[in-house]
């Protein structure tokens, strides 16, 4: 059995659930996530799709694409911020304000180039993305 951590929205009636570690984690400062979470810089934590489950409210869950690379999921009720699925690596993005349970051990900045916020704390700071998943792999400058 791999062990659960559970997660819920802002008010509660929204709750998930996800399983063993996630793939990576890490800071986002892409101004995406900057102008839909209102916050300078995103948490994330990456999970296999798989191993991410709805177990209440998942009529509540909304879904907003503004491009097909990523479907924000996010609670109608009190507009909590969830999670968000990227299907061309079939990872979801789960906020890790959203699993507080979590251990958050982040390993990189990704989208550091648009950063308004700078964090040095020395870990490597990506342009946008590795090259692994699409993104240019240059690193910047703290
Ligand atoms: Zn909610
Ligand atoms: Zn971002």
């Amino acid at each position: 059995m791999s062990e659960t951590t559970k997660g819920a929205c802002f008010c509660g009636a929204v709750e998930i659930e996800v399983t063993g570690n996630p793939e990576a984690m890490g800071y986002c400062h892409c101004s995406s996530c900057r102008s839909w979470s209102a916050g300078p810089v995103n948490a994330w934590t990456l999970f296999k799709n798989e191993n991410v489950k709805i177990t209440k409210g998942i009529n509540q869950v909304g879904h907003f694409k503004k491009t097909e690379q990523s479907d924000r999921q996010f609670c109608r009720a009190c507009g909590g911020h969830l999670m968000t699925y990227h299907p061309q690596w079939g990872l979801m993005d789960v906020y890790a304000a959203t699993i507080p349970g979590q251990t958050f051990t982040p390993a990189v900045h990704v989208f550091y180039a648009e950063t308004v916020l700078p964090m040095k704390d020395g870990l490597p700071k990506m342009k946008d993305l590795p090259s692994e998943m699409g993104g240019s792999g240059e690193s910047v400058p703290e």
